[in-house]
């Protein structure tokens, strides 16, 4: 007895350790007949699907193809089928089994086959619940995907209408909706929403603006989510609740887009759920999965917008740039052609500025630039353009001017911004007054090309700098004209410095006391091959502006100190050759080496060279040309101001620089003889010239009159044509000999010619 006792207290050990073994099992079994009958479930698999355990009896818990998800039937079957002919385990197989609350288990399962085990009599099937492994990489597909449709750049309301479906497509029941922020933070707007009607987020929309405490709302502003488990019942819901209700909303969970970068808010996901409840762990991870990936998408978007913006405005005073204004005078003249209307360009550059700019300091000019921008914003009509173009010029694009009358309406627009711009700016404590020139272009045919109408619209703003500034000006076909000779004369004159078609005239100075010779001063002609002599008035200044003057003026200089050199040596001991400079050249601060070079070149004594330059030249920059003056004096070359009186540089100016004479305008000594307050000036300047040690030259002297009144006001030297006009050097050969320095020898003396 006591054996049996012991051998049947083991054997029950045994079995408890089995049976507790078997319903501690983390892994479901289920045994099944060859019908597919559930014939017994452990534990574990009675509540991984929800059922209850079989009874003991041997009776069939339930038909396993019918928990089956039905997609999921055909494959199990054919496991199942080659587990009864098969030895040792099959599988494993991936499947879908319903809970018995209705919500689908993923299982793994491994099946073998025991029909001939007595103590078993079926397929044992050994599960897995692998429905969190699966969501986690379904998620995680789901997330490349959409990654990648931003990385793509695919546009914004795509991708997120592709988050919404599938937070949709993860369960039945669910609708979603992306709702995003203004970039100010105060409007929500749904932007994508596949599932809901319109009426329906249109009514969220109101309430939220109403409200604000809608509960998107709410979640937004703390960033955290918020989960409404019964809309019906939430006091927070009060505001759209019925909408809520009347849309079939029962339950709705919200998850704010957060920004990466910033702390900010950028939208909502909304769920939004036919039956009351909470989110499932898997919706939760799902949800705040999808959010994170909207929130990448609208921070790219809103990136690429930055950007975008960027490369079309100005950065300073945020007017569209350049590019973006020809973008749109692109289409303007487009839909010009359709409303019969017409289009303006007003190019606008500011006059002054420069100074104020150096004077006050960049920072001021910047802040100039802002408040002018604005100016002109509010000055032009709404829908025209106000581009910023460079530096201080801006142009404006007015589209739909009338037909009939469109010069005249760009006019006014011209005046408003005149007006505009000259109110004067209070900036670093004092009142700083700008004004501007304008040039207008209309388009007036419907081949005119955005850039022309830019370029006739600068021709038309260079005009009205010509004339004063502070005004407008229309272009017209003069001026087309006067620009395509100038484009002429500019690759002529190229070529006449290579040809060598110009030539040195020469006029002499003299000493007012005897008439003796003191020097000459060379004057650029060009020998057109067509035009013949064009005078330098017609030249230079196109040559300044094109940069051509350096080479021409190093030409001059070259040719001129060569001439110098040849007149040397019967020439009086100060006689001297001027030569014209202009501002650019002395600008450029090589003026020295140039000099420098011609003395070589040529062989000419220093001495024998006397540059003119004039007084605007002093204005510019007086310390860089006072430096640049002091190194070519520095070579034993003489300097003279030329013009004086015509610029604004008053007689005080004249002891700060390093000059050795000083060439009254012509203006005065004409008036010498009829205007007795010229001749007050010519000897005011006379006598304080001759207090700093300068010469005094007398330009343009044309009548006995005026030389007698430069006699009396003792007045150094003289030129003009009473003397003799520029003339080739052979033509001066007469004046210019061993023996006679003196004009009034010369014959043809005070003939009038150029
Ligand atoms: P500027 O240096 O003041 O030269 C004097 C101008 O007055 C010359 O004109 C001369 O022909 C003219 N003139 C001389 N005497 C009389 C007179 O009695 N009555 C009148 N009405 N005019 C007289 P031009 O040769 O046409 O030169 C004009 C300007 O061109 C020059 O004015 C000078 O500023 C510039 N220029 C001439 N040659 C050169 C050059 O080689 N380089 C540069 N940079 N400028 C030059
Ligand atoms: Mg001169
Ligand atoms: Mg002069």
């Amino acid at each position: 007895m006591t054996e049996r006792k012991a051998a049947e207290e083991a054997l029950r050990r045994r079995d408890e350790r089995f049976r507790a073994l078997v319903q501690n099992l983390a892994e479901a079994i289920v045994v099944i007949s060859p019908d597919g009958e559930i014939l017994y479930n452990t534990p574990t698999a009675a509540a991984m699907f929800g059922d209850s355990e079989p009874d003991g009896s041997g009776r069939a818990v339930a038909p396993l193809f019918e928990k089956l998800h039905p997609d999921d039937r055909d494959t199990t079957a054919t496991v199942l089928a080659s587990a009864w002919t098969a030895s040792g385990t099959v599988g494993p197989v991936e499947a879908r089994v319903r809970h018995a609350d209705g919500h689908w288990v993923w299982v793994e399962a491994l099946a073998q086959n025991l029909l001939d085990d007595p103590a078993v009599g079926g397929i044992v099937v050994t599960m897995r619940d692998v429905t969190e492994r699966l969501d986690a990489e379904r998620l995680n597909a789901r997330q490349a995907e959409i990654l990648e449709l931003v990385a793509r750049g695919v546009p914004l309301d795509e991708t997120l209408e592709s988050i919404a479906l599938a937070l949709e497509a993860s369960d039945t029941g669910l609708r979603c909706a992306i709702f995003l922020l203004d970039e100010d933070g105060s409007t929500l707007r749904a932007r994508a929403a596949p599932s809901l009607d319109a009426a329906f987020l249109d009514q969220v929309e109101v309430a939220q603006a109403v409200r604000g405490g809608c509960l998107y709302g709410v979640s937004i502003q703390d960033r955290a989510s918020t989960r409404v488990a019964d809309v019906e019942n939430e006091v927070a819901c009060s505001g759209c609740s019925a909408v809520a209700l009347a849309n079939g909303v029962r339950a709705c969970w919200s998850t704010p887009l957060a920004s990466s970068i910033s702390e900010e808010a950028l939208g909502a996901l909304m769920v939004y759920a036919h039956a009351p409840g909470l989110p499932s762990q898997a919706q939760e991870r799902l949800m705040a999965v999808l959010a994170d990936v909207a929130a990448i998408a609208v921070e790219r978007k809103r990136f690429e917008e930055r950007l975008s913006h960027q490369s079309l405005h100005d950065p300073l005073t945020g007017l569209p740039n350049r590019t973006l204004f020809h973008d749109r005078l692109v289409h303007a003249l487009e839909r010009c052609q359709r409303t019969r209307s017409e289009v303006g360009v007003l190019f606008l550059d500011l006059d002054r500025f420069k100074q104020v700019n150096d004077g006050l300091g960049h920072d001021a000019g910047d802040e100039l630039l802002v408040v002018t921008a604005q100016r002109l914003l509010s000055a032009v009509r709404p829908g025209d353009t106000v581009a910023r173009f460079g530096g201080d010029e801006f142009t404006v694009l007015c589209e739909d001017l009338p037909a009939a009358s469109a010069g005249q309406s760009a006019a006014e627009i011209s005046e408003r911004l005149l007006a505009a711009i000259s109110e004067p700016h209070s900036l670093l404590g004092t009142e700083v007054f700008l004004g501007a020139s304008v040039g207008i272009a209309i388009a007036i045919d419907t081949e005119t090309s955005p850039d022309d109408l830019v370029r006739d619209a600068d021709v038309a703003m260079y005009h009205a700098k010509q004339r004063g500034k502070g005004r407008w000006e229309i272009f017209d076909e003069a001026m087309r004209e006067r620009v395509l000779t100038r484009h002429a004369t500019d690759s002529a004159l190229h070529r006449a410095i290579e040809r060598g078609e110009l030539r040195l005239f020469y006029q002499p100075i003299v000493a007012v006391a005897d008439q003796s010779c003191v020097g000459a001063e060379a004057l650029v002609r060009w020998q057109h091959p067509e035009r013949g002599l064009v005078l330098p008035g017609e030249f230079i200044g196109l040559a300044e502006e094109t940069g051509l003057i350096h080479d021409l003026g190093r030409w001059v200089l070259r040719e001129a100190a060569t001439q110098a050199a040849r007149w040397h040596l019967g020439a009086p001991e100060d006689f001297a050759v001027s030569v014209n400079i202009s501002a650019h050249q002395l600008a450029r601060g090589d003026l020295d080496e140039v000099v420098g070079e011609a003395l070589e070149v040529s062989g000419a004594a220093p001495q024998r060279i006397c540059l003119e330059i004039t007084e605007s030249v002093l204005m510019d920059d007086t310390d860089a040309i006072v430096e640049v003056i002091r190194r070519v004096r520095d070579l034993g070359v003489r300097f003279s101001i030329d013009d004086f009186g015509t610029g604004y540089s008053s007689l005080g100016y004249l002891k700060h620089f390093p000059v050795d004479a000083v060439k009254i305008d012509r203006s005065f000594v004409s008036a010498l003889t009829s205007d007795s307050g010229d001749a007050t000036i010519v000897s005011a300047v006379v006598g304080l010239a001759h207090a700093l040690d300068l010469k005094v030259v007398a330009e343009g002297v044309e009548t006995p009159e005026q030389l007698a009144e430069l006699v009396a006001i003792e007045c150094d030297h003289a030129q003009g044509f009473y003397f003799s006009p520029p003339q080739p050097v052979a033509d001066l050969r007469r004046i210019f000999s061993r023996n006679r320095w003196r004009v009034s020898d010369a014959p043809g003396r005070g003939r009038r010619r150029r």
